[in-house]
């Protein structure tokens, strides 16, 4: 059985958190289904080992096309610098709101200034995307796609996860918001929800503010430590996945063949959900 293949040869892609990780295979993707793919992220430079050249310059070897703009998915004005990017190449067609980044710590632990850092990268960052590309669509009368990276974390509890949790499970609700407002236009929102995938995310954050990450965390005896508990997610499929194993669903979901999905969340976790 071979992968689908798509033709993205006339659309322009944005892939926030498109250096690394999942961002940068599905930014890959694209770009090898001919998109002209405008990575934005907050780092030039891919994070994850073994990843020496930037995506940007990686797409360039194959059939499509690719620029970079230095983006802080949580600052309107740089989300608006992306926009004027995609402007350049006739406007955004699908965007990928994929930036995101992971704390730990237990509910009574996790200081406000963390809370605060997770819900404007993982929610007001998908929020400004959402509203930039809908914006972008609407005043060129083009419809487009909208696709979100949500979590199994979107609807299933973990410890420690208040932050990370109650930020995906935002993302879910943006998303089918943002489908329900958007849908008579023509603009279809959905969302994937990975599972357990490898890559270096939770590492390399941006430096919390006020302090090292090494002191960001109160370490108080007592009060319950969520590194007491050991968790053991079970994954039915035995293995974790890939960004590889991602990226095809977000062509499927910005492709016509799902021209009659909006306001849906595509797990792709090796069976995780169904536990
Ligand atoms: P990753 O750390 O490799 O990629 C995240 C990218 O986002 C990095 O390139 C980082 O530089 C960028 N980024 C961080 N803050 C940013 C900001 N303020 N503005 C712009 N870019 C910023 O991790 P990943 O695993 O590829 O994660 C990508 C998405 O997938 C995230 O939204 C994450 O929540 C989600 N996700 C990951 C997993 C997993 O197990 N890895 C599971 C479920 C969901």
């Amino acid at each position: 059985m071979g992968r689908s293949t798509y033709d993205f040869s006339d659309e322009t892609v944005v892939v926030t958190g498109g250096a690394s990780g999942i961002g940068r295979a599905v930014a890959r993707r694209f770009g090898d289904a001919g998109a002209t793919v405008v990575v934005a992220d907050i780092r030039d430079e891919p994070k994850d080992e073994g990843e020496s050249t930037p995506t940007h310059e990686a797409i360039e070897d194959g059939p499509g096309r690719a620029t970079f703009v230095q983006t802080d998915v949580s600052k309107p004005a740089d989300v608006e610098s992306v926009v004027e990017a995609a402007r350049e190449f006739g406007g955004i067609d699908v965007m990928v709101n994929n930036a995101g980044i992971y704390r730990e710590a237990s509910v009574v632990e996790t200081p406000v200034d963390a809370f605060d850092q997770v819900m404007a990268i993982n929610v007001r960052g998908v929020f400004l995307g959402c509203r930039a590309a809908a914006r972008d669509m609407l005043a060129r009368d083009e419809p487009g796609c909208i696709v979100n990276t949500a979590s199994i974390s979107s609807e299933y509890a973990q410890l420690g996860h208040t932050m990370y949790d109650g930020s995906k499970g935002a993302v879910m609700m943006i998303t089918r918001v943002a489908a329900l407002e958007l849908a008579r236009f023509g603009i279809r929102v959905n969302a994937v929800a990975p599972g357990i995938i490898e890559t270096t995310f939770g590492t390399g954050n941006p430096e919390p503010p006020g302090g090292s990450e090494e002191t960001f965390f109160v370490d108080d005896a007592d009060v319950p430590a969520v590194d007491d508990v050991e968790i053991t997610p079970e994954i039915p499929m035995d293995r974790m996945g890939t960004p590889d194993d991602l990226a095809g669903s977000y062509l499927f979901l910005a492709s016509d063949d799902a021209d009659y999905m909006t306001g849906h969340l595509q797990y792709v976790d090796g069976g995780y959900q169904i536990l």
